[in-house]
């Protein structure tokens, strides 16, 4: 199946996602407000993305220093990369809430897993929103009355008991659900057993990411030494059967020293239960840099070269398990903005 955008385009998407921030410029006000994760490795930076030539991507903003600059000519803008013209035409795009078009919320941002790669946890209880069920599910029904609006979904760090976490967020998903009966809604939480994947769609969830981070085990334990490998990958085989095919997703973060086979072995072991992996290039910063030390040592950064063959590698997988991410509705695949994504960028 032919890509929708080409192959220029997938490659200059590529090297913008594998480089540094964008600066904008100190004068330009921007037409909406960055987007400010409070999960993940972003959290905390403002972010923003950019549409091109069909594609979409997410990236850090400064107005100070940057790899790429943003340059603004009366209704033009561009994106240069040390003073050459990367990107002619660029467009900002907004987000309703984190992602274009989605009310992605983060529902709890505080944590106490530590994953080496995901900055939640560090930021202060201030800078995660304290929201309270009440303005969640008022701020999904407000973007649902937005121009566009697609979908909402739900994620969380897991401050406390693991049964309390997920319960708090498929009560959200029910009263979401009775909000907005027609919305797809995915979540994306840590489930420690096949019983919350259920939970959670009894609740009326309709799409979920569960994600097991790294193709290999022994990093996975040095990375995210306070979950559980197996229950995950457990709660996706589930889940390929309580959600059904297309519906289930996985991180799977590139750049932790892992090899390219061991990347293309787990999407494949993945497609088997029916799930689409999201191959996501590691993103470090100042916030995660020293733990990510700590856990996996000095790893080379990840090339545009590698997203794109890595990328080509997991469409073919796909291809051979009928399954593709441009089928979902929630979440990442349907947001397109941090990944090179198969039949779409590929
Ligand atoms: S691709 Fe995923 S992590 Fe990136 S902005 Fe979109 S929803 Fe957020």
């Amino acid at each position: 199946m032919e890509a929708k955008v080409s192959s220029e385009t997938a490659r200059t998407k590529a090297e913008l996602l594998a480089g540094g921030a964008v600066r904008i410029p100190r004068e330009l006000r921007l037409p909406f407000s960055p987007s400010r994760s409070t999960a993940g490795p972003g959290a905390g930076s403002p972010e923003m993305v950019f549409s091109f030539g069909g594609a979409r991507a997410k990236k850090a903003i400064s107005r100070t220093s940057g790899e790429f600059d943003l340059v603004v000519e009366g209704e033009t803008a561009r994106i240069l990369r040390r003073g050459d013209v990367m990107i002619r035409e660029v467009e900002l795009l907004p987000t309703l809430f984190h992602a274009p078009y989605q009310a992605f919320i983060n529902v709890d941002g505080s944590c106490r897993l530590a994953c080496a790669f995901c900055n939640a946890h560090r930021l202060g209880r201030d800078a995660t929103k304290n929201l309270t069920d009440d303005k969640i599910v008022d701020m999904a029904v407000q973007a649902a009355s937005e121009d566009g609006f697609a979908g909402v979904a739900l994620t969380s760090g897991a401050a406390g008991p693991q049964d309390d976490s997920i319960g708090r967020m498929a009560e959200l998903v029910g009263r979401i659900r009775t909000a907005l009966p027609e919305s797809p809604i995915g979540v994306e939480p840590y489930v420690t057993h096949p019983r919350q994947v259920d939970d959670l769609r009894s609740a009326g969830a309709t799409e979920i990411k569960l994600n097991i981070e790294s193709s290999d085990p022994d990093i996975f334990d040095r990375v995210c030494p306070n979950r559980d490998y197996g229950a995950i990958l457990h709660s996706i085989n589930h889940a390929g059967s309580a959600f059904g095919r297309n519906s289930v997703c996985s991180n799977i973060i590139f750049g932790l020293g892992e090899t390219d086979e061991s990347v293309l072995h787990a999407t494949k072991m993945l497609a088997n239960m029916g799930a689409v992996a999201t191959l996501r290039a590691l993103r470090v910063n100042e916030g995660n840099a020293p733990h990510l030390k700590a856990a996996v040592g000095d790893v080379p950064p990840v090339s545009a070269d590698r997203m794109l063959s890595l990328a080509r590698g997991q469409k073919a997988i796909l291809a051979e398990y009928g399954l593709t991410p441009l089928a979902f509705k929630t979440m990442c695949h349907a947001c397109m903005s941090c990944d090179i994504v198969p039949f779409w960028d590929v």
